[in-house]
């Protein structure tokens, strides 16, 4: 039993969606109060109709539950919920066990306002017609049935206007149709407006999180994030893994001769080849390293592979067609080193550095590469 409470009030707090919560919190509640009813209905002998249903409704939470947490059929066990609650439980306990002058109408009005909250959209909609529906049709046929209804005013006084049976009953049915439309409403915009709020709130969180790992301009990751990722990868240095660094070749002249605007979008197409050059399930990833210069971390079976692979990088680039200056041919160099295990980031950052200023002094639009014992 205190496992029990334990597993609902770790679900409670875990981060899932509030709709999720309200849905587990009424399965695993569910679960408890049939299976408290179903004792006191073993005891109490009420008779064989209430412990049918009440074992029916037992059944029925058990089967739930096994789609919900065994096979995670969410959608699956939230429409059986729903519908098997308000067009099967509630009408059969209403004619086993309460009938009109019970509670009845009050359980009819708590199933429909679960409703709202567990289901959604056509779903939603055709559960709470079809089961305002089947209350309505339970309670008149509960009428119809009757051959000699109770009295109803007992306090017999000159003020108090004695009521019919039938005008009872429609007075529930209007009240019932009334009261959970309105309820039921209200839940659903309130449960709308935290829905809209929490859509703005997480595309707001995705939009900062991007912002902060890439660049704006070329949509390549930042410097920061470059960091990290080598960070995060140090474990496997020492693995084939290698780091590039670009400069492009008199970037400021492409500027000052085309304008800043079309300096902008070589960036971007330059960007667009080395994001296309890296494979993510590899862990390789691009990054803006400065204005125009980038880094490529990315893994090669040795240095020759290394060393051809950015060679052949640095060739497509080359050849590049710009539409709007066709002929132009904008150039990159780069230095490439190894990262070897247990050395530290900004050396090899350095290395890369040292091997790039290397590839510029020897007449740009070429590759040179970190010279070591292998
Ligand atoms: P080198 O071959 O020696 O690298 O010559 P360079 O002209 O490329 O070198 P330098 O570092 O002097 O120039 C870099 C230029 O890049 C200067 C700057 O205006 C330009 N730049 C940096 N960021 C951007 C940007 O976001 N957009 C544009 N259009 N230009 C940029
Ligand atoms: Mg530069
Ligand atoms: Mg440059």
């Amino acid at each position: 039993m205190i496992k029990l409470f334990e597993i609902i009030k770790s679900q409670m707090n875990s981060d899932r969606d509030l709709e999720e919560k309200i849905f587990a919190s009424i399965l695993n509640l569910g679960i408890i109060v049939v299976g408290i009813s179903a004792v006191v209905t073993f005891f109490e002998n009420i008779g064989m109709f209430a412990t049918i249903t009440i074992l029916l409704a037992a059944l029925m939470f058990a089967i739930t539950m096994v789609i919900y947490y065994g096979f995670h059929q969410t959608i699956l066990a939230r429409r059986m919920l729903c519908f098997l609650i308000n067009c099967f439980l509630i009408p059969v306990i209403f004619f086993t066990c309460g009938g009109i002058d019970s509670g009845m109408p009050l359980y009819m009005m708590a199933g429909l306002f679960m409703i709202i909250p567990v289901l959604d959209g056509r779903d939603r909609v055709v559960c709470f017609v079809t089961s305002l529906i089947v209350d309505v049709c339970v309670i008149f046929l509960s009428y119809c049935m009757m051959d000699d209804g109770p009295e109803l005013l007992r306090i017999h006084s000159d003020i108090l206007v004695k009521l019919s049976l039938g005008a009872r009953v429609s007075d529930v049915i209007i009240s019932l149709v009334l009261m959970s439309t309105f309820m039921c409403l209200t839940l659903a915009i309130v449960l709308k407006a935290y829905r809209t709020e929490r859509k703005g709130r997480e595309d707001l969180l995705r939009k900062l999180e991007m912002l902060s790992k890439k660049d704006e301009l070329t949509g390549l990751y930042n410097r920061r994030e470059l960091f990290w990722h080598l960070e995060t990868m140090k474990t496997f240095f020492g693995k084939r893994y290698f780091i590039a660094m670009f400069d492009i070749d008199h970037f400021k002249m492409i500027n000052d001769t085309f304008g800043h605007l079309f300096g902008d979008v070589a960036l971007k197409e330059i960007a667009k080849k080395m994001s296309d050059f890296c494979d993510r399930q590899e862990d390789e990833i691009a990054a803006r390293f400065g204005g125009e210069e980038f880094v490529i971390f990315f893994k090669a079976m040795d240095d020759k592979e290394a060393f051809r692979k950015i060679d052949k990088l640095r060739k497509e680039i080359g050849q590049m067609q710009w539409e709007e200056h066709p002929g132009l041919s904008i150039t990159i160099s780069a230095g490439v080193s190894f990262c070897a295990h247990g050395k530290p980031l900004e050396e090899t950052l350095g290395e890369a550095d040292k091997q790039l200023y290397a590839a510029k002094r020897s007449g740009r639009n070429k590759v040179c590469m970190e010279k070591r014992t292998q």
